[in-house]
């Protein structure tokens, strides 16, 4: 296919595709799915080798937001029955994080729920990262705490954070559609503070929410423009008793395009297959593992994930192997671009800083932290968008977290 032969010749480059090139590999047919596949392959093997980065995350405060993300157990008036609880302390998460570390990962995910921190949070958090590098030579540490005050950026940087996540989750356009208590424009704002702190930038998208074609381009193109060194794809995890509990559009196909369609984009970005994987991928996993270099281990913040050694047997018997703690996970370009800048340019997937983080998988998040600021709207807050596509409602793989963080019983690592 010359549209594909043009992806592999442009993302070994580096070039930016065009958007109807990108919107043409989301309408590849499934006969042609395997050749998307191995094409997006090309470019993941050309910038990250066959390793796969494992990320771990740790939900240091679960529920009770007061922000109305419809895809999120954790908002405002869900009903879904997923855990709830507030700050871990210091030492409980640095416990959390030393099993995902035993198990294989090299970056810790610090997420809590709500809109941002305060600044107590911060002193928190900051406490927590500290624990956790001071037993863990090596490890990253990925704070995501939802949008950012003036300073925090820096404090956090300070304390050790390595990087901060923030997602994009859909276009522009219909961001309205999916939360009202907080703007798109936030969100770029925060992915900007971390940027200017000098964390890696980790900002993604989830798909499945009854996005178009055009919405899920859209993202992605912005995303790009951000320059993020990692970008979590999450897959919409329906949680009964949320806004989105019916939005089973998804495929285990169209995922796979997605992946590859977000892998042409940001060809040498850590792209990271996150929330909603077990659930929509399925069996089809280690297919999504040719295209994707990082997921996380073991479970996500209000939802299980396969057991972590299921994880690490998948990647086995896929031939590919976890990136150990030295090996740096960005191509030199913008690894070295990392090492010299505190800032960033928005000049496209192209260009530094360290790696990065993803979390607020279809367990939710994207402003988090306490229950303090902001505007609370009324529930039900969004409007859907149209739905994109028949996907199957398999409730039956949705299992909400019952183990690890701010239980009694030991972590899934
Ligand atoms: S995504 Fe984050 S900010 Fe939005 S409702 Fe969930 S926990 Fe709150």
């Amino acid at each position: 296919m010359d549209l594909l032969n043009t992806l592999v010749d442009k993302g070994l480059r580096r070039e930016l595709p065009t958007r109807e090139e990108a919107l043409a590999v989301l309408a590849t047919s499934d006969d042609e799915l395997l050749d998307v596949v191995a094409a997006a392959g090309k470019v993941r093997r050309k910038w990250f080798g066959r390793r796969v980065k494992l990320n771990y995350l740790v939900n240091l405060k679960s529920g009770l937001c007061p922000e109305d993300c419809s895809y999120c157990s954790q908002r405002l008036g869900s009903k879904a029955e997923i855990l709830k609880y507030t700050w871990l302390k210091p030492e409980d998460a640095s416990k959390a994080a030393a099993a995902g570390i035993a198990g294989g990962a090299k970056r810790v995910c610090l997420v809590a729920s709500g809109r941002g921190p305060t600044d107590r949070d911060v002193d928190r958090v900051s406490k927590t990262i500290e624990a956790i590098k001071e037993g863990n030579e090596g490890v990253e540490v990925c704070a995501c705490l939802g949008l950012l005050s003036d300073g925090q950026a820096d404090r956090l940087r300070a304390a050790g954070a390595d990087a901060y996540n923030h997602n994009l989750n859909t276009s522009e356009a219909t961001y309205g559609e999916i939360t009202t208590t907080h703007t798109y424009a936030d969100r770029v704002e925060t992915v900007r503070q971390a940027h200017a702190a000098g964390m890696s930038a980790c900002s993604g998208l989830i798909a499945g929410m009854g996005e178009s074609d055009a919405d899920l381009v859209d993202v992605v193109f912005s995303l790009r423009e951000l320059d993020p060194d990692s970008v979590p794809v999450n897959f919409l995890i329906p949680f009964e008793g949320t806004p989105l509990a019916k939005e089973w559009n998804l495929t285990p196909q169209r995922c796979l395009r997605i992946l590859a369609m977000v892998r042409f984009v940001c060809p040498d970005v850590e792209v990271r297959l996150a929330g909603g994987r077990e659930v929509h991928l399925r069996t089809m996993q280690p297919l999504a593992l040719q295209i994707a270099n990082s997921i996380f281990l073991g479970d996500y913040l209000t939802s299980e994930g396969q057991e972590g050694k299921a994880d690490l047997a998948m990647i086995a018997d896929a031939g590919f192997e976890v990136e150990g703690a030295g090996t740096t996970t960005l191509p030199e370009h913008r690894a070295d671009a990392a090492a010299g800048c505190g800032s960033h340019a928005a000049s496209g997937c192209g260009s530094h800083a360290a790696d990065g983080c993803g979390s607020h998988a279809g367990g939710g998040c994207g402003p988090c932290g306490d229950g303090d600021g902001g505007a609370v709207a009324e529930e039900p807050a969004a409007a859907v968008p149209a739905a994109a596509g028949a996907g199957e409602a398999r409730t039956d793989l949705v299992a909400v977290r019952r183990r690890g963080a701010g239980t009694d019983l030991p972590p899934n690592a």
